[in-house]
């Protein structure tokens, strides 16, 4: 039987290590300093709104489109997982041109148009004072704190073991398989996501934190809001997203490239939550942020990456590694398509390996 260790249990180890388990005769194991459960400013995945905003420009990107259906269908039929539809409006600001409107979100004729059921452009008339462009659609929410441990427990029912450990070196997940499955994994996956950056064996020096700061809220609103940008400076955001299954609201929030604070800023903050009311008064019922109910603040480390995503295949200490980290700001909308290309990567290694006289085998 294959053996495969996964090293992350973020919501890229996760997605990995579940579609890697429904392939037939495979043996799984997730290895993972930080687990659902956690939070842990090495740990990325907790700390995500998290929903579906499209960022990729590319038309031809499989990393959403792939994924949405997924989600749609975990939103429409398995409540459980903790992701529930929410609208969401996407405004464009004159001010912004040059730069923030890169996301595809902000784009006036966006490939995704057709991917959503109800993408539709919104009439000029119906826009606030100063607004160009605005669009919405129904998008998803996830209440992380919900979908993570989910996510474990569909791959428990799958067969995969989770072990905590933390490796040093990439290749000392090879020693780290289930038992039963053999001496050596056959593939190591490596989903550390910032912490690519520091473990032996990848040390990729692409590879930056890009500070995400929130305040988690018991108020709730719809719709989602994301505007393309603040009057705040060019590393702050404004968005809002009620979570699913009473999960509370995310206040955000920042965009730092190349910061490593853990700590909530109360400046940051306060504006954080000022933005929030002034674009959504309905939040506080009309009360200013006086009238926000604060479950905590929170910082998250966005694994950000100089070239983008990385996932490919690399032979290191004799054993194929299938890299899948440097997801930004788009590790949960992206998961099913990243995780169905990991898995075709491990494919063709095992193919080629059955194709080999044993003697050559690595
Ligand atoms: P992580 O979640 O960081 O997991 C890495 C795993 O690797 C952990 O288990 C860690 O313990 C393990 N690990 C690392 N090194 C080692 C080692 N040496 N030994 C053992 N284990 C190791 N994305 C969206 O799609 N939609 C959103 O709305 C969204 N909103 C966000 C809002 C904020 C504030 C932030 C911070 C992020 C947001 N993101 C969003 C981005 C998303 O959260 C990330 O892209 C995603 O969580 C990255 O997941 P990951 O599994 O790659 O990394």
């Amino acid at each position: 039987m294959p053996s495969i260790v996964v090293i992350g249990a973020g919501v890229s180890g996760l997605t990995s290590a579940l579609l890697l388990a429904k392939r037939k005769e495979t043996a799984v194991t997730v290895v993972a300093k930080h687990m659902p459960g956690d939070y842990d400013i090495e740990y990325t995945s907790p700390w995500a709104g998290a929903n579906v905003l499209p960022m990729s420009i590319d038309a031809d990107s499989r990393w959403e489109r792939r994924t949405w259906p997924e989600l749609k269908r975990l939103a429409g039929e398995v409540p459980e997982a903790g992701v529930h539809f929410q609208s969401l409006l996407s405004h464009r600001r004159p001010q912004d041109e040059g730069g923030k409107l890169s996301d595809a979100l902000f784009a006036e004729d966006p490939w995704y148009a057709t991917m959503f059921d109800d993408y539709q452009i919104l009439d000029k008339e119906k826009l606030p004072p100063g607004i160009k462009f605005g669009a919405e659609f129904t998008s998803v929410c996830i209440n992380t704190a919900i979908y993570l441990p989910w996510l474990v427990s569909q791959c428990l029912a799958h067969g995969v073991v989770f072990r905590r450990a933390v490796l040093r070196h990439v290749s000392e997940a090879a020693t780290m398989s289930q038992k039963g499955s053999g001496p050596r994994a056959d593939i190591i996956i490596n989903a550390t996501g910032l912490l690519a950056c520091r473990l032996g064996g990848v040390m990729d020096p692409d590879v930056f934190p890009v500070r995400g700061q929130i305040v988690v809220v018991r108020n709730e609103v719809t719709p989602m809001i994301a505007p393309s940008g603040t009057d705040d400076g060019d590393d702050e955001l404004l968005y809002t997203m009620t979570r699913a299954a009473g999960g509370g609201t995310i206040l955000g929030g920042t965009y730092q490239k190349g910061n490593w604070d853990p700590n909530p800023d109360p400046n940051i903050a306060v504006r954080i939550m000022r933005r929030a009311v002034e674009a959504q008064p309905q939040l506080t019922g009309g009360k200013g942020i006086e009238g926000l109910d604060i479950i905590r603040h929170g910082v998250g480390l966005r694994p950000g990456r100089t070239g983008g995503v990385r996932i490919e295949r690399e032979l290191i200490d004799g054993t194929w590694v299938v890299h899948n980290y440097g997801h930004a700001s788009w590790g949960y909308q992206g998961s099913y398509g990243c995780a169905e290309r990991v898995v075709e990567l491990v494919n063709d290694i095992s193919s080629e390996r059955e194709a080999r006289p044993l003697h050559m085998q690595a």
